[in-house]
């Protein structure tokens, strides 16, 4: 029988987030969304309180960082404790808080799940403890990641990179930025590797931070690379072309990326439906989940349908989480549940400034913002359309060539 609860084992990681996301993220949560691009600096209490738990055994990380498919308890391959459950659990739980604040924790980065997805063992010892942003987009091309022109050339024991970087999340604050490049391009996508760059490497200059709608608290940054050296054994697995493998390696990160981010927006979402409720509370609009929505009202049906919307984002969420740890292939539901999640994140958000009227797009209350915060989930990591095309494919069982 499926069990839809939150697993007990986890019980303890996902009260101790939420109570984090409470007394520690939501009180800064407006201050950071007014002075946007100034670091949180509270955020470095935090990150060591998360990094002492993790050592501790007691928690697995409250973000990107925790993911990884190799800390194996045995022969029979299961991941242990269920890492990436925990890490999504903790990721809802942190962005019920603040996406943002999540987003701008040091060593949590998207970068740190690309080096626990991709790195060989000996480089994930050595990058243990940094924090990784991640950067694929380029200025003529966001979805369609294969296309990216930024090169690597090994020279001796080094690879040149050069190119173009934006929207890097992270990019200025993080210690190191995962580049991807091509080595050759004439080689299509199986030439892409990624590369660990350092801050302070003279190669790499952050040119600009972005203004944006919503994350605010979180850097975005455009970043060139003009002959930038890395040692080689910066580049992260094999250096190894195999045409036959072709994308799979760079795009095994995406496996593990997108339920975290899809358990983002079901963290948002669910700060905007709680907030929502006892704001209709207040307005005397009951919701009761043992009647049937059609004899409530308008209101309390609503909220019924967003209710059922998020329970769907979520359970698919965990569904993508479960099977990493268990070491099932996941792109189709890690696609799914980022799909999902995306657009009710957004609509759920969104509906809820609409069910709370003025109090809903006003500063007194976080929804305006959370409304804000919620659309680039359903943007960066893939968009809402990119996800819909990777489900079709894989359920049509057709190529990139085939369904594009
Ligand atoms: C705040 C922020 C943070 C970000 N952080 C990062 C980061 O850390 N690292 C990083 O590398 N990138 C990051 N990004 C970039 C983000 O991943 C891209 O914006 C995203 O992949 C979409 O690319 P694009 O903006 O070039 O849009 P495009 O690819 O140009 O797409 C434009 C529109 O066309 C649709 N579309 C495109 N192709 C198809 C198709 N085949 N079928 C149907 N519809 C299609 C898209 O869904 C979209 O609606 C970030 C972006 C933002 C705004």
């Amino acid at each position: 029988m499926i069990s839809l609860e939150t697993p007990k084992k986890h019980r303890v990681l996902v009260d101790q987030a939420h109570q984090v996301a409470m007394n520690m993220l939501r009180p800064i949560s407006r201050k950071y969304d007014r002075a946007e691009h100034e670091y949180p600096k509270e955020l470095d209490m935090l990150a060591a309180m998360i990094d002492g738990l993790a050592e501790s055994g007691s928690s697995s990380g409250a973000g990107a960082a925790g993911v990884r498919r190799d800390d194996t308890d045995g022969d029979d391959g299961r991941v242990r404790n269920g890492t990436n459950l925990a890490s999504v659990l903790s990721v809802a739980e942190m962005c019920w808080g603040d996406t943002a604040l999540l987003l701008s924790m040091p060593r949590q980065g998207l970068g740190n799940s690309a080096i626990a997805s991709v790195a060989t063992t000996e480089q994930q010892a050595r990058y243990a403890g940094t924090w990784a942003a991640m950067a694929i987009t380029e200025p003529s091309t966001g979805s369609d990641s294969a296309s990216i022109t930024t090169t690597a050339r090994l020279d001796g024991d080094e690879y040149v990179i050069n190119g173009e970087k934006i929207y890097v999340t992270s990019g200025d604050r993080a210690d190191s930025v995962v580049v991807w490049a091509t080595l050759d391009k004439s080689l299509g996508r199986a030439a892409i590797k990624s590369f660990v760059v350092k801050k302070g490497n003279p190669g790499m200059k952050v040119e600009r931070l972005e203004h944006k709608l919503g994350i605010r608290a979180s850097d975005t940054a455009a970043i060139t690379f003009t002959d930038c050296r890395v040692p080689a054994d910066d580049l992260l697995g094999s250096p190894d072309i195999d045409v036959k493998q072709g994308f799979a390696g760079a795009m095994a990160t995406f496996d593990n990326t997108r339920p975290l981010v899809a358990a983002m927006a079901v963290g948002c979402a669910r700060a905007s439906l709680d907030l929502t409720r006892d704001l209709l509370a207040r307005a005397g609009v009951e919701v009761d989940y043992d009647r049937p929505a059609q004899v409530q009202s308008a209101a309390a049906a609503k909220f019924l349908q967003m209710e059922a919307d998020w329970e769907a984002a979520q359970l698919l969420t965990m569904q993508a989480a479960w099977m990493a740890d268990n070491r099932k292939p996941n792109s189709l539901e890690a696609s799914m549940a980022k799909a999902k999640a995306g657009r009710v994140g957004s609509d759920i958000t969104l509906s809820c400034v609409e069910l709370a009227g003025s109090l809903g797009y006003s500063e007194v209350e976080l929804l305006e913002k959370w409304s804000r915060d919620s659309k680039i989930l359903d943007i960066f990591e893939g968009t809402q359309q990119i996800q819909l095309l990777i489900v079709a494919r894989r359920i049509l069982g057709l190529s990139s060539a085939e369904l594009r």
